[in-house]
C-alpha cells in the first residue's frame, strides 16, 4: 500500500469544505473548524533491549472540544506523520458528532524519528517499528509517551483509545502510568482497556460490529429501493486488512451467511470463490500467522482484491488505498469503509459516478468510539453493563446515524459521504454557536 504521496490532511479538509458549503455556517465557525485546537509534539526516548537509545517522535492532536472532552485512538506506525494525526483528529470530531456522542475529536501517533538516527542504523532498519519491538520496549515507549502527553489528557479532558498497532494491553499500560502520575486509579482516562481494568464487554468487537450493522442497513436499503436483489445467500465480500476491524467484520458476515471470498493483510492476499473459512482463518491469525499462510485458498495480489466482483468491499487497513488509479476497477456494489480515510477525493468522485453505495468511514467505523463512550460512562459511574445492553445500545446508535445520513442525502440530493459530513459538521457548528464561538 503506497500512501506516502496521499495528502490525508488536505483530503480531510476538502471533505470538510465540500460538506460545509451546503450549510449556513457563520464565518468564524467555518474557519475555526479547519484547524486543530492544539497539537502537542513530543520526543520519546526509548532504551532498546540491546542497550541502544532510540528517539521516537509522537503527537497528540486535539481538533475540537465544543461538544465535550476529546476522544481518539493512538497509532504506532512507521508512516505516521503530524499531518496524518491532525487529519485523523478532525475525522474523530465528525465521527463523534455523527453518532451523537458528547465528545470532540483527538488522535495520537508515534513514529520512529529517522532524522536523528545514525546512518548505519537507518540502513539496518527496514520498518522495524513497531513490529519488531519487544514487549518491554513497547511498554517503555508507551510509558514515556504517556508521560509526555500527560498534561493534556485526562478523563474529562482527552481520552485515548486503541488504533493501528495499539492494543487493550497498551491501554492498560497508559492507564497505569496516568494513574501513578495522578496518585489514584483512574480507569476512565483511556478506553479499549482489558476487562480486568474496567474495560467494556463488547469493545474489542465494536468497530467491526458497527461496520457490520451499517452493511446490513445498506443491504436492506438497497433491496428496499430495488437497487439490489434480495438473494442474500449470493452476497459476497472482500476485506482488505485482517486486524481488529477487518477480522470482526469478516466473522460477523460469515456468521450472517454472507460469503467472504477474499481477505488480505500486510503480507499478502487470499481468495476462495466458495467462501473462506473465517473461524479457521482467525485461529491462524491468532497464532501470529499472516492470512497468506492459509492453505484453503489461492493467493492473489493485494491490488486485485480491491477489484473483485463482490457485493461488498471493506477496506480495513490504512488510508489512501483507493485512488484515482484503481477506483474505476472497483466492482463492489457497497464500499464499507472500516478504515479511516481509505478513499482519496479523486477516487471518491469516480466511485460516486459509478454508483457505488458508500458507507463513509465516519459512519462505517464509528462503532469503536460508540462503545468507547459506553466504557467511559461505565467507568465514571463504576457500574458495568451486560454485553446484551452494550450491543443493543450500539445497534440503536448506528442505525440512527445511518438513517440520518440517508435522510440528509435525500433532502439535499448529495452523496452519502457529503451527507454524513454535513450531519456531523452541523452538529458541531450548533455547539460552537451555542457556546458563543461565532461572535
Ligand atoms: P490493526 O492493526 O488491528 O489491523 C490492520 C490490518 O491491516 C492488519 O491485518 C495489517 O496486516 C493490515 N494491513 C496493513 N497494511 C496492509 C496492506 N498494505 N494491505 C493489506 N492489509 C494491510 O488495525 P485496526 O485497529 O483493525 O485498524 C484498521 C483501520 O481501521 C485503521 O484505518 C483504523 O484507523 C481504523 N479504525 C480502527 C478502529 C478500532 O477500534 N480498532 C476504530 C475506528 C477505525
Amino acid at each position: 500500500m503506497e500512501n506516502n504521496s496521499f495528502d490525508f490532511l488536505k483530503a480531510s479538509l476538502d471533505l470538510y469544505k465540500n460538506a460545509a458549503k451546503y450549510l449556513d455556517m457563520p464565518d468564524r465557525i467555518y474557519l475555526s473548524l479547519q484547524r486543530p485546537e492544539r497539537v502537542l509534539e513530543v520526543r520519546i526516548p526509548v532504551r532498546m533491549d540491546n542497550g541502544d537509545n532510540l528517539i521516537f517522535q509522537g503527537w497528540r492532536s486535539q481538533h475540537c472540544s465544543w461538544r465535550g472532552p476529546l476522544k481518539g485512538g493512538i497509532r504506532y506506525h512507521p508512516d505516521t506523520t503530524r499531518n496524518e494525526v491532525i487529519a485523523l483528529s478532525m475525522l474523530m470530531t465528525w465521527k463523534c458528532a455523527l453518532v451523537d456522542i458528547p465528545y470532540g475529536g483527538a488522535k495520537g501517533g508515534v513514529n520512529l524519528d529517522m532524522d536523528v538516527l545514525p546512518d548505519n542504523y537507518k540502513k539496518e532498519l527496514t520498518n522495524p517499528f513497531p513490529y519488531l519491538m519487544s514487549k518491554r520496549e513497547l511498554k517503555n515507549l508507551t510509558d514515556n509517551y504517556t508521560e509526555k502527553i500527560f498534561p493534556i489528557i485526562g478523563p474529562k479532558i482527552d481520552i485515548p483509545a486503541p488504533d493501528v498497532n495499539t492494543t487493550p494491553e497498551i491501554m492498560g499500560w497508559i492507564m497505569n502510568k496516568y494513574s501513578s502520575m495522578v496518585g489514584h486509579t483512574e480507569p476512565s482516562v483511556v478506553t479499549g482497556k482489558p476487562l480486568s481494568l474496567g474495560g467494556s464487554v463488547g469493545r474489542d468487537k465494536a468497530t467491526g460490529q458497527g461496520c457490520f450493522i451499517t452493511i446490513l442497513e445498506a443491504l436492506d436499503y438497497l433491496s428496499r429501493t430495488n437497487k439490489l436483489g434480495p438473494r442474500s445467500d449470493r452476497y459476497t465480500c472482500a476485506i482488505q486488512g485482517f486486524g481488529n476491524a477487518g477480522s470482526v467484520v469478516a466473522k460477523l458476515l460469515h456468521e450472517g451467511g454472507i460469503k467472504v471470498i477474499a481477505v488480505s493483510d500486510r503480507k499478502g492476499a487470499i481468495y476462495n470463490l466458495r467462501g473462506l473459512d473465517i473461524p479457521k482463518l482467525i485461529e491462524l491469525k491468532n497464532k501470529g500467522n499472516s492470512v497468506s499462510n492459509f492453505k484453503e485458498a489461492e493467493s492473489i495480489s493485494q491490488e486485485d482484491l480491491l477489484s473483485l466482483p463482490v457485493t461488498i468491499l471493506v477496506p480495513a487497513a490504512l488510508e489512501g488505498v483507493i485512488t484515482k488509479y484503481n477506483a474505476h476497477k472497483i466492482q463492489a456494489r457497497i464500499l464499507a469503509e472500516a478504515a479511516n480515510g481509505p478513499t482519496t477525493p479523486e477516487a471518491n468522485k469516480i466511485i460516486e459516478k459509478n454508483g457505488v453505495f458508500v458507507i463513509p468511514d465516519i459512519l462505517a467505523n464509528a462503532g469503536g468510539v460508540v462503545v468507547s463512550y459506553f466504557e467511559w460512562v461505565q467507568g465514571l459511574e463504576q457500574f458495568y453493563w451486560s454485553l446484551e445492553q452494550v450491543e443493543k445500545e450500539l445497534q440503536t446508535k448506528m442505525k440512527k446515524a445511518f438513517d440520518e445520513v440517508m435522510a440528509t442525502a435525500k433532502k439535499f440530493k448529495v452523496e452519502n459521504r457529503t451527507a454524513a459530513f454535513m450531519t456531523a459538521i452541523n452538529r458541531v457548528a450548533e455547539a460552537g454557536i451555542a457556546r458563543g464561538k461565532a461572535l
